[in-house]
């Protein structure tokens, strides 16, 4: 490392800034996060600058002295001319400061980092001017992670801490300061719930120890996305990172399981297609014994939990425990393949129905009927349906719907195998018979067509 990062003290002390234009009123507006004074060093400020010195923020010095920069804890120089920029350096440099100059690293003591904000806790991001734009690109991903009133959490903390010292044995302390970031409390300050997240925290410390530590657990059904990792929510990711035991199934793509933490136990609970070894009921059993155990248990779903993906087996099953248990929102195949497909699955005026339909039954019950959902000016999102393409197609014909009725198809949505196919509905066993699974099948029905059927069920007899 050719420079350290440290935290100045700044509450209390004074800040130089030696300038008057808009790269000086850009060093100040950093320097107005902290609590330090802000001395300006300039004949003339621009309107900005010279509105702190109004409002008694800051103070101005006109003559740049070397008096002018003692005392300061840190000083930058920012006039936009270099020369003057390189004489201000000495004078502060003679008055011993730590000094940086914009755009002159080589004049520089100190450099600012990028810097990701949720006051107490501040996260600062260098990259020793080797690679800017990834300094940036860490900051947006830290900017994500992190809950915009994440501070407020932070100072909760600070507040409470000699609190906790005095409540809580120490060999429980740090348990309960993990289940406070990493669990339910810090869920419910994310969520604008900051009265609940103190009450929560305060009836810890009237027990002594964190919930978990009676054996409370917690169930999260987390929707994964469609495959691809960066369509996860925050939410999600931070349910896998506070997870300590995550049960996943086939569709759950390994770079999202990179996303939990280290040290979660995994338990795959898959089914090979056909392979009953994970049957639902002994999945509802194991997630429930292992929150009994106190731990935090995500059930990780493909796409959207609620869509398909027997959702309500295991909050039932939750319930009847007792569990708390919370579904994490997830974007659905549906969503992922039309943004694959770059077209809406409503359009104004031509569609005015999304139908979001399995194509497939469990055992021993009658298959989904495909063409009594089908209505003109909707769109029919099929999941589980590339095994049942022909009898859909048979069927939607034999009521009548256009053989030019249009189909799309999209294979692996969001993943590096992804594959679209366009075709129409007459063609589609031909067009469609070399589609993997998993798949979602658009079938767009055109607001004017009209369906005939080709075979009457009914016989009108007139009186
Ligand atoms: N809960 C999931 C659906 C689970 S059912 C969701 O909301 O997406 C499984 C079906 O979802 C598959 O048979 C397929 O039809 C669809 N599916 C899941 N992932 C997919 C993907 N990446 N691309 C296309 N279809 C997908």
């Amino acid at each position: 490392m050719k420079t350290f990062p440290m935290f100045l003290q700044m509450a209390g002390r004074c800040v130089v800034i030696a300038g008057g234009g808009e790269q000086a009123a850009q060093k100040a507006r950093l320097m107005l996060k902290t609590e330090a004074r802000l001395r300006l060093v300039a004949y003339d400020l621009e309107p900005e600058l010279a509105g702190l010195v109004a409002s008694g923020r800051a103070e101005q010095v006109r003559e740049a002295t070397v008096e002018a920069f003692a005392g300061a804890a840190l000083v930058f120089i920012a006039t936009g001319d270099a020369a003057r920029d390189t004489a201000l350096h000495a004078m502060a440099k003679a008055a011993g400061c730590l000094v940086n100059v914009v755009d002159r690293p080589d004049l520089c003591d100190a450099v600012t980092p990028s810097i990701v904000d949720r006051d107490p806790v501040v996260v600062a991001i260098g990259t020793e001017g080797n690679a800017p734009v990834l300094g940036r690109q860490i900051k947006t991903q830290i900017e994500q992670l992190l809950e915009p009133n994440l501070g407020g959490l932070a100072a909760l903390a600070g507040r409470m801490r000699s609190t906790v010292a005095g409540a809580v044995p120490q060999a429980q302390r740090r348990a309960l300061w993990d289940w406070v970031f990493a669990g339910p409390v810090r869920a419910a300050h994310a969520r604008g719930g900051e009265r609940e997240a103190a009450r929560m925290l305060k009836d810890a410390i009237a027990r002594g120890q964190a919930p978990g530590e009676t054996g409370q657990g917690h169930i999260a059904l987390v929707g994964a996305g469609p495959g691809a990792r960066d369509l996860l929510t925050l939410r999600a990711v931070q349910r896998l990172q506070q997870a300590d035991v995550i049960f996943y199934d086939r569709l759950v793509d390994p770079a999202v399981m990179e996303l939990a933490r280290r040290d979660a136990q995994r338990i795959y609970v898959g089914k090979t297609l056909g392979a009953h070894e994970w049957p639902q009921e002994r999945i509802d059993a194991v997630i429930i014994a292992a929150a009994r155990q106190g731990q935090r248990v995500v059930r990780l779903k493909s796409g959207d939990p609620s869509l398909f993906g027997r959702a309500e087996e295991e909050l039932r099953a939750a319930h009847a425990a007792g569990i708390p248990v919370e579904i994490i929102p997830g974007v659905t195949a549906a969503s992922a393949a039309a943004a694959s497909l770059g077209r809406a699955m409503t359009e104004r005026g031509a569609t005015d129905h999304l139908i979001l339909a399995t194509a497939t039954a469990r055992d021993g019950v009658a298959a989904p009927d495909i063409a009594a959902m089908a209505r003109p000016g909707a769109t029919l999102a099929l999941y589980m349906a590339v095994r049942q393409l022909p009898r859909i197609r048979a069927d939607l014909l034999a009521a009548g719907w256009p053989e030019t009725t249009e189909v799309e198809a999209v294979a692996s949505a969001s993943s590096a195998q992804e594959v679209q196919c366009r075709c129409i509905l007459g063609d589609m066993d031909r067009a469609l018979a070399g589609l993997a699974n998993p798949a979602i099948i658009f079938v767009r029905f055109a607001k004017d067509a009209v369906a005939v059927p080709q075979t009457p069920h009914l016989q009108v007899v007139s009186a």
